[in-house]
């Protein structure tokens, strides 16, 4: 038998219900912020991730799968996918475009080659928005706002938003040399992994996810302590902005994220779910204002987010949805009435019903069985009789109630009782249900 990779999953046909659930909750949150979908290719040339995230991260050094194509190019599987979207908009002109900022959104598979462990995977899925071009903190703090209101939307409770600045580039740069001037006596008493990220990318020894007692990065000078006087100014406007909308959150003078690429403000959304572990990290972003130059496009500031939708799946774990069933399942007594009933799906199809019918040849019990493990609202009866006579026996499953009806007008007497019978069982009493349709009702 020849086995799935190692860090990634199937997600079956019972998974994917809740999968397509969430998927169009986040399609409908970004809409109402106005973010439009964005779809960019999951291979990209092999630099594009080099420059763009960061040759010293984690990610580039340690977690991406590169290859070397037919056409001997090497290309990587993204891990990420701001670096495409920025190429794209560079590529694309898209820059060029009079309604700014550009709100985009997308949602799809990443590749990082991990250590596989819950809710951590090696392919794994995203669902990042960016506002591009702006260097407005207003729209620091509506991306934010959109991150708050989507774990909302998500019923997420008990979220913290943690908020940092690593000021611009000026500042970002002599932030670094301060703090390599304080580590560098200190270096032996740092992580075996934070002994090479000095070197490579030292902020994010402030990070460290082994070592946060360590007296030496507690110490440490930190980013928000030496912003130039714009970047101190640029976070109190989206502080502001956050008060303004009534969004808490918290500094965390540590957070740096893991992209080298983030300017000014970063923020991370942190949750306490049943279903993850405490103080579990859903998503998180920041501004970037330098990668469209570092990607040779022109000056453009953006600013976004991701989340890793794996862990969201697992705080909907609780809601299991019902499992939509059939509009009708065909049932046919005899080998010419198997035909007919093959024919009348297709005509109820066509027509925009959800139908069946056997395909496994079996006897009228087995079917009857089939049509209620498909949830079939209606049964239809088709024999000998019935088609001599030009009629279909129409059974409502919940009712038993049964008529036979003219094949003619069998669509529309059946889009009829299917509103009617959606209405009986709208679970909502004030649409005048009995109660007696069997559902829940709220
Ligand atoms: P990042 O792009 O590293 O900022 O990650 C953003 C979010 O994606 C994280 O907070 C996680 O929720 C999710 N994520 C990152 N890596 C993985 C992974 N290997 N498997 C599942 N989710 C991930």
């Amino acid at each position: 038998m020849i086995a799935k990779i190692k860090g990634t999953v199937d997600i079956l046909p019972k998974e994917a219900a809740r999968w397509q659930a969430l998927e169009d909750l986040t399609r409908r949150v970004s809409k109402i912020f106005d973010f439009k979908e964005i779809r960019t290719p999951i291979f990209e040339a092999t630099e594009l991730f080099h420059r763009g995230v960061g040759d010293g991260t984690d990610i580039v050094k340690k977690e991406t799968y590169d290859f070397m194509d037919r056409g001997e190019r090497s290309v990587t599987l993204r891990p990420e996918g701001t670096a495409s979207v920025v190429r794209s908009v560079i590529e694309n002109k898209l820059y060029t475009e009079a309604s700014l900022p550009l709100k985009y959104y997308y949602i799809g598979p990443m590749f990082r080659y991990e250590r596989p462990q819950k809710g951590r995977q090696r392919q794994f899925h995203q669902y990042g928005a960016e506002a591009l071009g702006s260097y407005s903190p207003s729209v620091d703090a509506e991306v934010i706002s959109l991150a708050v209101t989507y774990l909302k939307a998500l019923r997420i409770d008990n979220v913290k938003v943690k908020l940092n600045s690593l000021g611009d580039k000026e500042s970002k740069a002599s932030y670094r040399q301060v703090l390599l001037d304080y580590l560098a006596p200190k270096k032996e008493h740092l992580c075996g992994d934070c002994q090479n990220r000095y070197q490579d990318n030292p902020l994010r020894v402030l990070d460290c996810k082994v070592d946060h007692d360590n007296p030496v990065l507690l110490e440490a000078p930190k980013p928000l302590d030496h912003l130039n006087a714009s970047s101190k100014e640029h976070f109190e406007a989206v502080r502001k902005y956050l008060d303004g909308m009534q969004i808490q959150y918290e500094i965390d003078k540590n957070l740096v994220r893991g992209l080298d690429y983030y300017t000014h403000t970063v923020f991370e959304l942190i949750a306490d779910h049943p279903n993850l572990g405490a103080n579990t990290t859903l998503g998180g972003g920041g501004r970037y204002n330098d990668l469209f130059k570092s990607l040779d496009g022109p000056e453009f500031p953006a600013v976004g987010f991701a989340f890793g939708l794996e862990r969201l799946i697992l705080t909907m774990e609780d809601d299991q949805e019902e499992e939509e069933g059939l509009h009708c399942f065909a049932l046919a007594i005899g080998e010419e009435a198997r035909v007919h009933a093959a024919k009348i799906v297709r005509t109820l199809r066509h027509g925009g019903l959800i139908a069946d019918y056997d395909l496994l040849d079996r006897p009228l019990k087995g079917q009857f069985k089939q049509a209620e493990r498909q949830k079939a609202m209606f049964l239809l009866f088709l024999g000998d009789d019935e088609i001599k006579q030009g009629v279909v026996g129409l059974k409502n499953a919940r009712t038993g109630e049964q008529l036979n009806v003219p094949l003619k007008t069998l669509y529309p007497t059946l889009v009829e009782k299917i509103r009617a019978e959606a209405h009986a069982c709208s679970g909502n009493c004030e649409d005048g249900c009995d109660g007696s349709c069997g559902h829940d009702h709220e």
